[in-house]
């Protein structure tokens, strides 16, 4: 999946987030952005997701502006390509991880025969194989975060967007995310646009970055 913003300025009201922003992620990325707090973070993030719409200019995915897509149904065919974790998981509590990933499962058509294989499979990505029949509240901060990645991935997106994932882990489980993250952006060429302000990660490792300022 190509994802372009093309000439995108943001307001909310009378605070200007984004003018004329224009940027390319390429299937297969694997893309930081950093900044300060305010500085757009998740607002880029949700103009990916159309769930926050540009005051001008285009959000174009794989070639089509989102705001010309007039089929509420084609919008969903996109969406569902898309997987997305965030700092404070969004786990539904009294799912166990299984039922948390086979609802994600469920809500996306997946054949009903191959629910349980890919549950099996993606909690072995997570390294999450011997936890998955928990309760979110059984799991630490680290196995949560992990536990949310494979309800993402399991529906096979072709992005995954990660809006400050290591915002609630310490640095040994931030670090392992990390490792999963480019493990799946290796192995698989999902692209990954993950929002941090963690400067260790980005000088750390050899990534493309976007750096937002006021
Ligand atoms: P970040 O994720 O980098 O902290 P955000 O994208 O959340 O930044 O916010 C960018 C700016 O837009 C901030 O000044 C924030 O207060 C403002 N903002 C974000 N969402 C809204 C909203 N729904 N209504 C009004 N202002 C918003
Ligand atoms: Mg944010």
């Amino acid at each position: 999946m190509e994802i372009v913003f093309d000439n995108v300025t943001k307001n909310y009201g009378p605070i200007n987030v984004f003018r004329d922003l224009d940027l390319k992620i390429k299937a297969g990325d694997f893309i930081f952005v950093t900044g300060p707090s305010g500085s757009g973070k998740s607002t880029l993030i949700k103009m990916i997701l159309n769930q926050v719409k540009p005051s001008s200019g285009h959000v174009i995915i794989d070639g089509q502006k989102l705001s010309e897509i007039k089929d509420k149904r084609e919008i969903d065919r996109i969406r569902k390509k898309i997987g997305v974790i965030f700092q404070d998981f969004q786990l539904i509590n009294d799912l166990t991880i299984e039922e948390n990933i086979a609802l994600a499962l469920d809500i996306v058509g997946y054949p009903e025969d191959k629910i349980s294989s890919r549950i099996n499979e993606v909690v072995k990505l997570v390294k999450l194989q011997h936890r998955y029949f928990l309760f979110p509240s059984q799991l630490s901060g680290g196995e949560l975060q992990r536990a949310s990645l494979a309800r993402a991935l399991s529906v096979e997106p072709e992005v995954i967007l990660a809006d400050e994932p290591t915002g609630n882990l310490d640095p040994t489980n931030a670090w392992n995310l990390i490792k999963i993250l480019q493990e799946i952006n290796e192995k698989f060429k999902t692209t990954i646009v993950m929002t941090t302000h963690n400067m260790d990660f980005i000088e750390s490792l050899d990534k493309k970055v976007i750096k937002l300022d006021k």
